[in-house]
């Protein structure tokens, strides 16, 4: 049997950049607190991605946490999000023992439709936050998103923990709401083998998210707090593996796009197959390369026969609205996050795969149909 395939697993640059980084950390015992590597990824992820200010923490999920905590979301408070994500955009609302209301995909982008975001601000105008994900990379509809929201005067995170790297309409994801969510977690484009970022213009917001995420320690000579506080910071040393992985996005971006042209070239007529969207105003990260089955070969055999030839797949994320612990919150829309849940494969897209490994997971596929 070949070696196993991944669907998206770490790969350091084959420069060594991530070891100087970190060589430097060690050499000058600067592994923890915070340090160097801190500020230097802070500074060099917002230029990246063209923000003003950036806050380096422990993962995705607290950045998440901490946008919530920044916009004032608090108990009872309504926040609206994608109901085809993964479970860490939703817990932090609870966490703020805040509610859900889970929104719909539209077919033409799979993220966040429009139609439902409108629908839910007329059932629920008192919404405090709305969280736009950019699902394997893909962008929302930034635009008519952007509009309902400041229609409503409703503060907007974006969740483009899976989006790095990715633009819509030339504009980086991440930077069109008012707080932006990076991850660096192992599964991700890039990774610091856990950890991520809150990018936002509001200097003042980022400073204080700083603060919370080291304990609310106020300025004294002994330890006071006024505030509740978290231990959500970055760590010196994954900073340093993040500074040597930013090195190299643009070429992850790159071979994902490859990956991604490759299925869709080999794959894309067989009977029943469609590729995740392509849309001319988005320029994913294409994260996961994704597609959908309509035919008589049904995703189950896919995943099977992958599995078989010890290749990593899996179902496109199981929607939120259909998950026992959240269940009991609302949703609107009309059930296309659900088909796409019931149809989709997310196909292996790791960077680290060769033409060879790529050829043998489309072999493994057509010998199906
Ligand atoms: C990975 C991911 C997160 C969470 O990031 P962590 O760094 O793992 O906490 C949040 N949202 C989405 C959509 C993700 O894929």
């Amino acid at each position: 049997m070949g070696d196993k395939l991944f669907l998206s697993s770490p790969h350091m640059s084959d420069e060594g950049y991530e070891k100087e980084y970190v060589n430097e950390a060690f050499d000058t015992n600067w592994i923890a607190p915070l340090g160097k590597n801190v500020n230097e990824f802070e500074k060099e992820l917002a230029e990246k991605v063209g923000s003003k200010h950036a806050a380096a923490l422990s993962s995705g999920t607290a950045a998440i946490h901490l946008a919530l905590k920044a916009i004032g979301v608090g108990e009872g408070d309504v926040v609206f999000c994608p109901t085809l994500t993964f479970s860490a955009t939703v817990n932090p609302i609870i966490y703020q023992n805040a509610t859900p209301v889970f929104i719909d995909s539209d077919e033409e982008t799979w993220n966040m439709s429009s139609k439902a975001l409108e629908k839910a601000f007329e059932k629920h105008p008192s919404v405090k936050a709305v969280i736009v994900v950019h699902l394997y990379g893909l962008s929302a509809n930034m635009d008519s998103i952007m509009e309902i929201c400041r229609r409503y005067d409703v503060k907007v995170i974006e969740d483009a923990a899976e989006s790095l790297g990715g633009y819509y309409k030339g504009k980086h994801t991440g930077t069109f709401g008012d707080y932006g969510v990076f991850s660096f977690n192992g599964n991700k484009i890039i990774t610091t083998s856990g950890g991520g970022m809150l990018v936002s213009d509001n200097e003042e917001r980022i400073s204080k998210t700083r603060f919370w995420a080291t304990q609310s320690r106020d300025q004294a000579r002994h330890y006071e707090h006024s505030e509740l506080g978290y231990n959500y910071r970055m760590s010196n040393v994954s900073a340093g593996i993040g500074r040597g992985q930013l090195k190299v996005l643009e070429e992850r971006v790159a071979r994902k796009k490859y990956i991604f042209d490759y299925y869709k070239r080999e794959l894309g007529s067989l009977e029943g197959v469609s590729f995740m969207p392509d849309n001319d105003w988005d320029e994913p990260n294409y994260w996961l390369s994704s597609m959908t089955l309509s035919g008589k070969v049904r995703p189950i055999e896919v995943m099977e026969g992958l599995e078989k030839e010890n290749i990593e797949a899996r179902p496109i994320w199981k929607p939120m609205h259909l998950q026992p612990y959240f269940e009991k919150y609302d949703f609107v829309g009309t059930g296309v996050a659900a088909t796409l849940f019931e149809n989709g494969v997310c196909l292996p897209s790791d960077t680290k795969m060769s033409d060879e490994d790529l050829a043998r997971v489309v072999k493994t596929i057509k010998e199906l149909w």
